[in-house]
């Protein structure tokens, strides 16, 4: 959705054609965590974008809320994390000093001791002598993002098509000239794929994944939701790789899994009980506290996390954003930018190479 009003809002007609609902996959079943969890072990692509993100999400959410009257609530909640585990993936290349880090990119990261946790955030369970404090991290609530985003679609005439799949791509003298879907034949100039986790896949069953085919994977990701009012969280806080996320409402995130097992979107009983038991760990006001829902999602994984955005390497016209593995609710809105102005071939403030469709990952 944000691809697709960042190109209508270059003049470009734009049809976002979804196979079911838009706005129900992945980036539903997200945290909204706008920071990459222990950023210094991400690359540079990676932060790049966080970063340039984290100062658009500000007007991007004003401005959504403004046309549509839905409000995501972007919330200042700060980062504390407890201890300093990676997160289990193999998105993390570096092992740098967090306070250089940040201190080179003009990024706050504090090392705080065990007496200024707790002022940070009371009632949580921390046996460690310090932590990582990230005081300016945000949050956003996706699935709140996503209503807007699609009550904006309409705002700016984007052309919405659901429960639609594209069967087939109408390529001529190496250059595509639209989709086919239901029998019939859309044309179009340039046809952009943003399938997420089905990406790679979508392209293998057109037929298009071409020499260098993107190794996006699905990543499964369970999540459950507390409705806490009481708990007196008030910070996202990250231990054992896992994090609580509390909501404006008092409802609590708990989070997450990090599963290969295909495309496969169902929970586990042995996921419910290991999150359960890891919010009350940390936050023992959460005991009693029914779970309110469990869900599973497939991040789109690729390799470092750095997503692709780019032209085909052989096919005119076509083009692929997609690949965000943890961070596309962060990267978001900054990836998009730096895609359109790829496809309008202007220099921007990032350099889009790293995430060319062909660029060594
Ligand atoms: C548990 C979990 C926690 C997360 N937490 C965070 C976080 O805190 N912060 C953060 O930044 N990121 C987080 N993420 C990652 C983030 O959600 C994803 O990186 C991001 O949402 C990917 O967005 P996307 O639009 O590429 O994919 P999706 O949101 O999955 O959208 C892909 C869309 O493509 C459609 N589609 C697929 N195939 C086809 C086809 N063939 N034809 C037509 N349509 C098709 C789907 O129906 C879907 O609507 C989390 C993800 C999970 C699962």
């Amino acid at each position: 959705m944000l691809t697709a009003l960042a190109l209508r809002a270059r003049g470009y007609a734009v049809t976002l054609l979804d196979r079911q609902q838009v706005g129900q996959e992945s980036s539903w079943a997200g945290g909204g965590i706008l920071s990459p969890l222990y950023p210094w072990h991400y690359a540079d692509a990676v932060n790049a974008l966080a970063q340039r993100s984290q100062q658009l999400y500000p007007a991007l959410v004003e401005s959504l809320r403004e046309e549509t009257g839905v409000d995501p609530e972007l919330l200042s909640s700060g980062l504390l994390m407890l201890d300093d585990v990676a997160g289990q993936d193999s998105a993390s290349v570096q092992a740098l000093d967090p306070v250089l880090w940040a201190a080179a990119r003009g990024a706050v990261v504090q090392r705080i001791g065990a007496g200024e946790v707790s002022a940070v955030q009371a009632g949580i369970h921390h046996a460690g002598e310090s932590a990582w404090w990230m005081p300016n991290v945000m949050q956003i609530r996706n699935p709140r993002l996503l209503r807007a985003l699609r009550a904006a679609l309409d705002v700016h005439g984007v052309h919405l098509l659901e429960q639609v799949e594209v069967q087939g791509l109408a390529i001529s003298t190496g250059r595509v000239h639209g989709v086919r879907v239901n029998g019939q034949a859309l044309s179009a100039d340039a046809v952009v794929l943003t399938a997420g986790a089905w990406s790679t896949q979508t392209l293998q069953a057109l037929g298009v994944v071409g020499e260098h085919p993107p190794a996006i994977e699905p990543v499964r990701g369970q999540m459950m939701v507390l409705n806490a009012p009481h708990s007196g969280l008030r910070r996202i806080v990250m231990s054992e790789g896992r994090y609580l996320i509390p909501r404006k409402d008092g409802r609590v995130l708990v989070g997450s899994t990090l599963e290969h097992v295909g495309f496969d979107k169902v929970t586990t009983e042995v996921a419910r009980e290991s999150l359960h038991a890891f919010a009350l760990r940390l936050c023992p006001a959460l005991a009693g506290v029914p779970i309110e829902a469990h869900w599973a999602g497939l991040r789109p994984g690729s390799p470092q996390g750095i997503p692709y955005l780019g032209a085909h390497p052989e096919i005119k016209g076509l083009f692929l954003h997609a690949g965000h593995f943890r961070n596309g609710l962060v990267m978001g809105p900054a990836s998009t930018e730096l895609f359109v102005q790829m496809v309008e071939k202007e220099v921007g403030l990032l350099n889009a190479a790293p995430y060319a469709w062909s660029a060594a990952r």
